[in-house]
């Protein structure tokens, strides 16, 4: 309560704590937003600034990595580079001939390996008992012959036309077992299909036409693991021709072969390329990354007339031997790398779609396969240590807010109160000159009328020194009460206490207040509760008190000449109330006017004459006697003051000092 009364503004403070709090308050929030600015452009630097060196030290390691194995491509021991279970495969392409390490890596070659054909004359008298005759038997017999001929692809061709014949002549596992045979003879090439590779699909086709499943299964699959191996070098279309039957046959779908057709369509670009640049005489070395079946290859290879040796590394490769090289970098720079090819299509992780957010080395620049791009591996981390910085600078500087703010409250409250504390004793001052005046210019003029001998009959003498006495007695009464509230505020005005009467005190103090009033047409109507318990007080005191609420009640109720006046028990004290109908105390008032020198609204407004200390006599005596003052009043409904003072049970005469009592 205390506390919120302290702290409640004067209103006056407004507009001086507006100016005083709202300018370094907008001046503090303009430092701090500009702060907040700078140290995010700054965060924004050093975070690309982290990328831009990152990417140079990535392009450098890449191009490291990729000239080594330029180097090595070039060397004999080339075909170490790979391992079995790489996604990748070396091939060395010649102007006639093709070959690839590890072979079952490439499904087919961009050229078939050579073949010689043996002249179909040999067999024209066996075809011709077969194809005109229908004569199988005789067509076996003529072939026959030819099987034991010097010439191996001659043999390798009446071998297999044997078998044809038998399967004509309905002698199926005759057929069966030559085309056995001649799988297992290691013969010749026949039409430049190799022997065994003919002689196995011929097999299949005829155990599939018999419908032994069983044993078709099992051929079939040996053949596509053998074809997938690159036990056989053929071309693409060869590769296919028989491929897509054995896929038929096992019911496969072409997917499987995904990884190893997608080098073979590398090396088949590979052969290309080299094949425009042989014609235009360009043999350098060279860097490529394209996507095939949905696979991302990354191609390097070194070229010369001769020939070209090439790396066909598809994306496991790339991540695990050549990516794996400059995770450190990442990690030490931490940023995260992502690569596109050529056509940007995406090789690695996928980039940031902000420009600002990211580092591009375009792979023309670079020379590199790919186009770099780098971004901050953990863009959440600088933004939490940028918040993390904001958060305490606006803590700051709201607690800076809040100090200067309440600094300028405080300072600008205390400022109002010494303005106001100087102006109430300035009005203190001329109100008590202002009292002293009237009756001192009375008792001039008695005086002087006196002295001149003006005053001739006795009885007019007499009421001439009686008004010399009620002046007197005014001057006397003011002097004193300023002494006396000396004394109270410096707490050394002492109490003599005595039982006292209640009833008594307060005819008393109407007495005197009659007395002092006599010419000014007040009515006072008494009464007073039977029996009134007697109160432990210092009469003097009370009587002031209570003549201090009469002499109020008579000067703010202009037009009101009645005022009340009541005395009974009320629980442990006498309740003395003194009411007047007069001009009555706003409630924002009712504190305010016990405060030394405070005049009330209603006083300046009507005009009414006073010093301000009268009602703060009265709550410091009644204090001092362990009871309180209490207030109710209206503005226009008149003033009820009451004086609650404890029943004087236990304490017997004595003095007490104000001091302590207020201490106490
Ligand atoms: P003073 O009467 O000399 O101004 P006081 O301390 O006695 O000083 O009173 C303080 C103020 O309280 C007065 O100026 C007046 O505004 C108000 N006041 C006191 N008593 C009454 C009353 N009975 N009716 C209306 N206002 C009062």
């Amino acid at each position: 309560m205390f506390l919120r009364e302290w702290l409640r503004p004067p209103r006056a403070v407004l507009a001086l704590f507006l100016v005083v709090t709202l300018v370094p308050a907008a001046g503090l929030v303009w430092l701090g937003w500009y702060l907040l600015q700078q140290d995010r452009a700054l965060v924004d630097q050093r975070v690309q600034e982290r990328r831009e060196r990152a990417a140079d030290l990535l392009v450098a390691a890449l191009d490291a990595k990729l000239r080594a194995i330029e180097q090595d491509l070039t060397k004999s021991s080339a075909r170490e580079l790979l391992a079995q279970g790489d996604d990748a495969v070396l091939v060395v392409l010649g102007p006639a001939a093709a070959d690839a390490y590890p072979r079952s890596h490439l499904l087919y070659y961009p050229i078939a390996s050579p073949c010689q054909e043996p002249a179909e004359l040999v067999f024209r008298a066996g075809e011709d008992r077969e194809f005109r005759l229908h004569d199988y038997a005789g067509a076996i017999a003529s072939f026959r012959e030819l099987s034991r001929s010097e010439d191996a692809t001659v043999r390798a061709g009446a071998q297999v036309r044997i078998a044809r014949n038998l399967r004509k002549a309905g002698q199926m596992d005759l057929a069966l077992a030559a085309y056995q045979d001649l799988a297992q003879s290691g013969a010749a090439p026949i039409g430049c299909v190799p022997a065994s590779l003919l002689a196995r699909r011929a097999r299949c086709a005829l155990l599939a036409e018999l419908k032994r499943t069983g044993e078709l299964r099992r051929e079939a699959e040996a053949l596509y693991a053998d074809l997938r191996g690159g036990r056989w070098q053929l071309d693409r279309a060869l590769y296919d021709l028989h491929a897509q039957d054995v896929r038929g046959w096992l019911g496969v779908d072409q997917a499987v072969e995904q990884e190893g057709r997608a080098l073979a369509i590398g090396a088949e670009w590979l052969w290309e390329r080299w094949q425009a640049a042989s014609q235009g005489g360009g043999r350098a070395p060279g860097r490529h990354s394209m996507k095939v079946e949905s696979r991302l290859l990354t191609l390097v290879w070194t070229a010369s007339t001769e020939g070209l040796v090439g790396l066909i590394a598809g994306p496991r490769f790339v991540d695990e031997r050549w990516l794996t090289g400059v995770r450190p970098i990442l990690g030490a720079q931490s940023v995260q790398l992502s690569l596109k090819d050529r056509n940007s299509r995406a090789v690695l992780g996928a980039p940031p779609a902000s420009l600002s957010q990211r580092t591009e080395r375009a792979a023309s620049d670079t020379g590199l396969p790919w186009t770099l791009f780098v971004a901050s591996a953990n863009p959440r981390a600088d933004l939490d240590q940028l918040a993390q910085r904001q958060r305490l600078l606006l803590a700051g500087l709201a607690l800076v807010a809040i100090l200067v703010s309440t600094g300028s409250y405080f300072t600008a409250r205390a400022f109002l109160r010494e303005l106001a504390v100087a102006r109430l004793q300035s009005d203190f001052v001329s109100a008590v000159s202002h009292e002293f005046r009237t009756p001192l210019a009375s008792l001039r003029q008695l005086t002087e009328n006196l002295i001149d001998g003006r005053v001739t009959t006795d009885e007019r003498r007499a009421t001439y020194y009686r008004a010399q006495a009620r002046a007197t007695l005014r001057l006397h009464r003011l002097v004193e009460g300023l002494l006396d509230f000396g004394r109270m505020e410096a707490g050394v005005l002492r109490y003599r206490l005595e039982p006292l009467d209640a009833g008594d005190l307060v005819r008393s103090a109407l007495g005197e207040f009659r007395q002092d009033h006599a010419d000014r047409g007040h009515q006072v109507e008494l009464s007073l509760a039977d029996g009134l318990p007697a109160v432990n007080g210092d009469r003097e005191a009370l009587m002031r008190a209570l003549w201090n609420l009469l002499d109020n009640a008579a000067k703010y109720s202009p037009g009101a000449p009645t005022i009340w006046v009541e005395a009974a028990r009320d629980k442990d004290t006498v309740a003395i109330r003194v009411r007047d109908a007069g001009l009555g105390i706003g409630a924002d008032e009712q504190k305010e006017i016990f405060r030394k020198f405070y005049r009330g609204s209603a006083a300046h407004t009507a005009g009414v004459k006073g010093t301000g200390i009268g009602l703060a006599m009265v709550q410091y005596i009644v204090r001092a006697h362990g009871g309180h003052v209490r207030l109710e009043s209206a503005p226009g409904a008149g003033s009820t003051f009451t004086l609650s003072l404890p029943i004087g049970r236990d304490q017997g005469p004595g003095i007490r000092d104000q001091g302590s009592l207020e201490r106490a």
